[in-house]
């Protein structure tokens, strides 16, 4: 092995990867440039893409990543309704409930309390998944806060759970966190195991919707607890909001009361009265989900990119000019407009255009860099 692909070897690379800039001229190297640009995806996938005999497992693992998946549209906005813990009532209460409205909802199970007093049993899970609910993720044991363990313990709270849905017929790709706890961490292994984990906003707050981009791994979600008149007022605002926006909203509940169930029976009312679709997590991600998901890192939505940092390399010549009502930034070398390591701007606006479909352009210094 060359010194050079030594200095080039993946470990001494961040994302993304200049993956051009990684020799192919041996087949070690050729892998090297391959597993990096994989690593573009996310640091996990790429180990899972690649097996240690340096063949390609990909197709399954980009699947589970939601990699170009087709999206379909749903103009009214769209809910899905989330029970926790996996308690006894979501089976004997909610269901039925369901049942006689034609909708379906997702329980979030923890898997070491199934079958135990007070939480469904496994057939009760395999009869809700056959009659089109989904099956969501709550971890193995309930931590509290996922984000006060170590990460072999939260890989153990998701891989054992997995493990246990698997081994029982039951399909699960999405998770809720318990206490809607997660950090950078929490997502990141999150992302090794299910497509999304839901998290919540402060009862109340608003917009509580989740948009296009989805934040996959921090979606919103309100809980429903209050059953008051002002209360049932306040989730119907969230419903029209999310109405109005073509937005995603999520609610959750844990408990079953009388009073709760004919909340539900009017918020279920309400909903349909607004033509708007009931649908599961999965369903959801279909409709609203990233055609691509890289966590933290970077995500493309049907409604733009979400980004935690962004390379850009230096150009010799000014982008092309954008056409009315666009604009690009790029990082200058010194050849074309501004001088070398200033970060440009092109802006072309309808006012001052002279013809139509023109407009006018500007060309701006957005960082001085000999001045900074
Ligand atoms: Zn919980």
């Amino acid at each position: 092995m060359s010194d050079y692909k030594k200095t080039n070897d993946l470990t001494e690379k961040t994302t993304p990867v200049d993956a051009d800039l990684l020799r192919l001229d041996d087949s070690a190297d050729s892998f090297a440039w391959k597993k990096a640009t994989i690593a573009n995806v996310s640091t996990k996938v790429q180990a899972d893409l690649i097996a240690d005999d340096n063949t390609f497992t990909g197709t399954t693992t980009l699947d589970k990543i939601g990699l170009l998946k087709s999206k379909s549209h749903s103009p009214n906005g769209i809910v899905t309704f989330i029970m926790d813990d996996g308690n006894a009532c979501c089976y004997t209460d909610y269901k039925p409930l369901f049942d006689a409205q034609g909708e379906v909802a997702c329980p979030a199970i923890v898997t070491d309390w199934v079958g135990t007093t007070n939480f469904m049993t496994l057939a009760q899970l395999l009869e809700l998944q056959t009659s089109g609910w989904e099956i969501l993720s709550h971890t193995k044991t309930h931590p509290e806060f996922l984000s006060a363990l170590t990460e072999a313990q939260i890989i153990t709270e998701l891989s054992e759970s997995k493990a246990y849905f698997t081994a029982n017929g039951l399909t699960v790709e999405n998770m809720v966190y318990p206490s809607n706890d997660n950090d950078a961490v929490v997502r990141k292994i999150t992302m090794d195991y299910y497509n999304s984990g839901r998290a919540a906003i402060t009862q109340y707050f608003s917009p509580a919707y989740n948009t296009s981009p989805v934040d996959s791994y921090n979606m919103l979600s309100v809980e429903i607890v209050g059953v008051e008149a002002a209360d049932i007022a306040n989730y119907k605002t969230y419903i029209d909001n999310a109405y109005t926006n073509n937005g995603w909203m999520i609610f959750f509940t844990h408990f079953a009361t009388a009073e709760r169930l004919a909340a539900y029976d009017e918020i279920i009312d309400y909903i349909q009265a607004k033509n708007m679709e009931i649908v599961t997590v999965k369903q959801a991600l279909e409709i609203t989900g990233n055609y691509f998901e890289g966590g933290d890192g970077v995500a493309i939505g049907r409604d733009g990119i979400r980004a935690n940092k962004i390379v850009m390399h230096a150009l010799s010549a000014d982008p092309t000019t954008p056409r009315q009502g666009k604009s690009v930034i790029w990082q200058s070398d010194g050849t074309g407009s501004g001088d070398d390591g200033d970060i440009m701007m092109k802006i072309t606006a309808v006012a001052g255009g002279t013809f139509e479909g023109g407009g006018n352009t500007k060309t701006i210094t957005l960082v001085d860099f000999s001045a900074s």
